[in-house]
C-alpha cells in the first residue's frame, strides 16, 4: 500500500510540474511584480551581471517557487533549490555556493527558518560573493577565504515578519505576492484544464476559482479532484453541475475558506461578540501564532470582506455572520 501511495504521490508531483508556468507570459496575475521583474531581468542580462538578490514573500501557494524557476529560465541560468530548515550547517551552504556557475540562482524556500549561524555566513556571500571556510581541526584549524561566482539569491517566505533586518537589507528586490482575483484564478483554471486535456465550461472554471481561497495551488488541486468526478460520474468534461456535485462531495466551503479561517471568524463572533478584538487575543483563542494569522490568514479574510481592521482591533462583518449562519444578536454560545 505504501508503494502505491508513493506512486500516486509521484504522479501528483508530475502533474504539478506540468502545470507550473515556465515563462513570465504563462504566469497569470501579480502584474506589477512580473512587469518589474521582467525589466530587472532584461537589464541584468544586458549587463551580463547576476540579477540582484530577490526576496519573495506572501502566503503559501501563490507562486513564489514558480516565479523563482521562471526567473532562472528567463535569465538563462541554472537554479539550485534548498530551504531554510534543510540548510542547517554552514558547510551545506558552502557546498551549494561553491557549486554555482556564474550568475546562477540559489533558491532558499522558508528563508525565515535559517539558523543564525548559516544566516551570518550568507551575509558575506550575498554582499561580496565571498565566504570564509574553516579547514582542518584542532590547533591546525585555519580559515581561508573562497571567491564565489556572482549569483542571485532568491529567498521565499510566508513570514517576512520573522526575517532579521540585516538579512532583509541584503535583498535589492523585495516583492510581496497577493491573493489572486477571481478573474485571474478562472484564467489559471482554464490554462490548467487545457494542459490536462479536459474540457471545462467558463461557469465551471469560475466556480472552482471562487472556492480556491485566492490561491493557484488550491485551484489546481480542486481542478484535479473535479476532473476525477467528471471522469467517473460524468462524461469526462467539466460543467457546472458536476463541479457543484464534486465540491459538495469534497465538502469545500462556499467561499473557499479553510478550517482556520472559519475558526478565526467563529471565535471572534462567539467569544468576542464580533469584535473589535486584538490580534494576539485572537491568536491565543484559536491556538495559532499571531504573526501567521496576520501574514497568512487575515489578508485573505480582509480581501474577501469577512474582517475589518479598526483602530481598536479586528471586527467581523455582516458577511461573516451570514456565511456562518449566525445572527449578530444571538447569545454567544460559549
Ligand atoms: P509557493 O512557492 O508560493 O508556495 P508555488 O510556486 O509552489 O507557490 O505555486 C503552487 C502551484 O500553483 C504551482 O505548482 C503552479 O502550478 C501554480 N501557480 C502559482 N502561481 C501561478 C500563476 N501565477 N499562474 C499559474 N499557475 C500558478
Amino acid at each position: 500500500l505504501d508503494i502505491r501511495n508513493q506512486d500516486i504521490k509521484d504522479k501528483e508531483i508530475d502533474v504539478d510540474q506540468q502545470l507550473r508556468p515556465l515563462r513570465f507570459e504563462d504566469f497569470s496575475g501579480q502584474q506589477k511584480i512580473v512587469e518589474n521583474l521582467d525589466i530587472f531581468v532584461k537589464a541584468a542580462k544586458m549587463r551580463g551581471e547576476a540579477l540582484d538578490h530577490v526576496l519573495l514573500h506572501g502566503p503559501p501557494g501563490l507562486g513564489k517557487t514558480t516565479l523563482s524557476n521562471i526567473l532562472a529560465n528567463e535569465l538563462g541560468v541554472g537554479i539550485k533549490i534548498t530551504s531554510g530548515p534543510v540548510l542547517d550547517k554552514p558547510g551545506d551552504l558552502a557546498g551549494l555556493l561553491t557549486n554555482l556557475d556564474e550568475n546562477d540562482v540559489l533558491f532558499i524556500d522558508e528563508i525565515h527558518r535559517l539558523s543564525p549561524i548559516v544566516e551570518e555566513y550568507l551575509y558575506s556571500a550575498m554582499e561580496d560573493f565571498r565566504i570564509d571556510i574553516v579547514i582542518d581541526k584542532g590547533p591546525a584549524a585555519r580559515s581561508i577565504q573562497l571567491e564565489l561566482n556572482p549569483f542571485t539569491l532568491i529567498g521565499a517566505t510566508t513570514r517576512s515578519g520573522l526575517l532579521t533586518s540585516p538579512l532583509r537589507a541584503r535583498f535589492g528586490i523585495n516583492s510581496h505576492l497577493e491573493y489572486y482575483d477571481m478573474s485571474i484564478l478562472t484564467q489559471i483554471v482554464k490554462r490548467s484544464a487545457k494542459i490536462l486535456n479536459v474540457e471545462i465550461t467558463h461557469e465551471a472554471a469560475g466556480e472552482i476559482a471562487s472556492r480556491s481561497r485566492g490561491t493557484p495551488r488550491i485551484v489546481n488541486a480542486l481542478l484535479r479532484r473535479v476532473r476525477d468526478f467528471a471522469q467517473v460520474k460524468g462524461n469526462g468534461s467539466i460543467d457546472i453541475e458536476i463541479t457543484r456535485y464534486s465540491l459538495e462531495a469534497l465538502n469545500i466551503d462556499k467561499h473557499g475558506l479553510d478550517e482556520m479561517d472559519n475558526r478565526i471568524l467563529t471565535t471572534i463572533i462567539d467569544k468576542f461578540k464580533g469584535g473589535p478584538v486584538g490580534i494576539t487575543t485572537i491568536a491565543t483563542a484559536v491556538g495559532e501564532d499571531s504573526g501567521t494569522i496576520e501574514e497568512v490568514y487575515e489578508p485573505f479574510l480582509i480581501k474577501e470582506g469577512f474582517i475589518k481592521r479598526t483602530p481598536r482591533g479586528r471586527e467581523v462583518t455582516a458577511l461573516a455572520y451570514s456565511h456562518l449562519g449566525k445572527n449578530r444578536f444571538d447569545e454567544p454560545n460559549t
